[in-house]
């Protein structure tokens, strides 16, 4: 069923670290070998060896419309043939920067990056050069790319791995990052007080997605945002998961909550590698070269990917019952899920929020990394490989959120429902 798939990975270890160009790829939480992509449409992928699946992680997000959306293939093709980069400024990078405006509440600027990874890192060096502060506060398996600051009790990869320290990382660096349990402000009030005005940001995903998903508790992003206000912290919004994807606005529509820096990802580059940051003007215009914070890329707001990710946001922007159509699939499916783990006398938790969703197999409620952690891996690992090989691919960690597209139907939802009963009996 993998053959093609099995001689590719042996060949790409020779060849990649690990081969794979990023950890969590490699099925390392779920064991066995990756299987290895040759195309994908709407709501499927296909494998090297012809095996077809109902797609759940949609290239962890960007394929929110499905895989290869008509439009934006058709303007990757147009735009390819004008250049793939200038080097220089194009006109389509202000319509992108103003649609971004437009949808997203709370900024008046965006500047683009290349990837999460370089949004997050850019809004933190930031904040520090805002505040004149050097520490950030982030929280217990969150993730926010792999820059030195963040990995530090990190979420995705790092936890799938359970990496607890990072070779590479100085211990100047992270020193200076302060982490403390998700969903607990106690614990972030007491390390403001033990490091007065040193505090340059706090820096949150809004709903987590790399511990699987974990919902924000009513009052959590509220006291952080008060939090900051009293003690003159920024307050940055990770939202390269959720943008663009819980509301057009990602979570500062949703909650209603206004953070001083956000970071965006995945999503806003339609499939091409993007990611942005984006504030109001009076912080934002102390990046270079209109204020002294540098930051600058050579590719940084490429046509192609600009106009990818445009196509993919104008579509959003202007068909809203997208995202009624979206939790209503994405609740579809979890009652299938529930009905099919009830009869089979499972524990398990579904935490669930618009179109991103995760299972783990615990009695209690996930609300941090340390529910999280305690949870059943054995039997996801179980499940997950009895899932795909009845073509559905699902995330291959517990440690990762699943993500809902469009181009899924009615009836690939009850096909992947039937699949988890198959599923569940084989592996009990
Ligand atoms: C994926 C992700 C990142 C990193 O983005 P890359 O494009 O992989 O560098 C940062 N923050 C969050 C919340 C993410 O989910």
């Amino acid at each position: 069923m993998y053959t093609k798939s099995k001689a590719l990975f042996e060949q790409a270890n020779k060849v990649i670290p690990g081969g794979v160009n990023s950890p969590v790829r490699a099925f390392k939480s779920v064991g066995g070998t990756p299987v290895f992509m040759q195309h994908a449409k709407g709501a499927y992928m296909y494998d090297v060896d012809g095996n077809r699946y109902v797609d759940y992680i949609n290239s962890w997000g960007p394929m929110i419309l499905g895989h290869a959306y008509e439009p934006v293939v058709k303007a990757i093709q147009e735009y390819a043939t004008y250049s793939t980069s200038f080097g220089a400024p194009t006109q389509l990078e202000i319509d992108v920067a103003e649609l971004i405006v437009s949808m997203v509440p709370n900024i008046d600027m965006v500047r683009m990056v290349n990837s999460g990874t370089e949004a997050c890192m850019s809004a933190l060096r930031l904040a520090r050069g805002y505040t004149g502060r050097n520490k950030v506060i982030k929280f217990e398996g969150n993730y926010h790319g792999h820059a030195d600051s963040f990995l530090v009790s990190a979420g995705s990869g790092v936890a799938t791995l359970g990496l607890q320290s990072i070779p590479g990382v100085t211990s100047a660096v992270a020193d200076d990052t302060l982490s403390v349990p998700y969903n607990n402000l106690p614990a972030v009030e007491q390390l403001i007080a033990e490091h007065p005005d040193q505090i340059a940001a706090i820096i949150v995903e809004p709903v987590a997605g790399n511990m699987g998903c974990i919902l924000p508790q009513p009052g959590f992003l509220e006291g952080l945002r008060s939090l900051c206000d009293t003690h003159g912290i920024l307050f940055i919004m990770d939202e390269v998961m959720t943008g663009f994807r819980l509301a057009k606005g990602g979570a500062q529509e949703l909650f209603n909550i206004k953070a001083d820096i956000v970071t965006f990802g995945k999503i806003i580059g339609g499939g091409m590698p993007v990611g942005a940051f984006a504030g109001k003007r009076e912080i934002m215009e102390h990046i270079a070269p209109a204020g002294k914070v540098y930051q600058a890329g050579t590719l940084s707001g490429n046509p192609i990917a600009m106009i990818a990710g445009y196509t993919l946001l104008k579509t959003l922007k202007e068909r809203p019952a997208i995202y009624t159509q979206l939790q209503e699939k994405t609740e579809q499916l979890i009652a299938g899920l529930r009905e099919t783990f009830g009869a089979a006398g499972v524990v398990y938790q579904i935490n669930h929020i618009g179109s991103m969703m995760s299972v783990h197999f615990a009695e209690y409620p996930i609300v941090d990394f340390t529910a999280a952690s305690g949870a059943n891996n054995e039997l996801f690992k179980r499940f997950f490989h009895a899932m795909l090989e009845r073509g559905v691919y699902l995330p291959p960690s517990a440690f990762e959120s699943w993500f809902i597209s469009n181009a899924i139907t009615t009836e690939d939802i009850e096909f992947t429902v039937s699949a988890a009963k198959a599923a569940m009996q084989a592996i009990r």
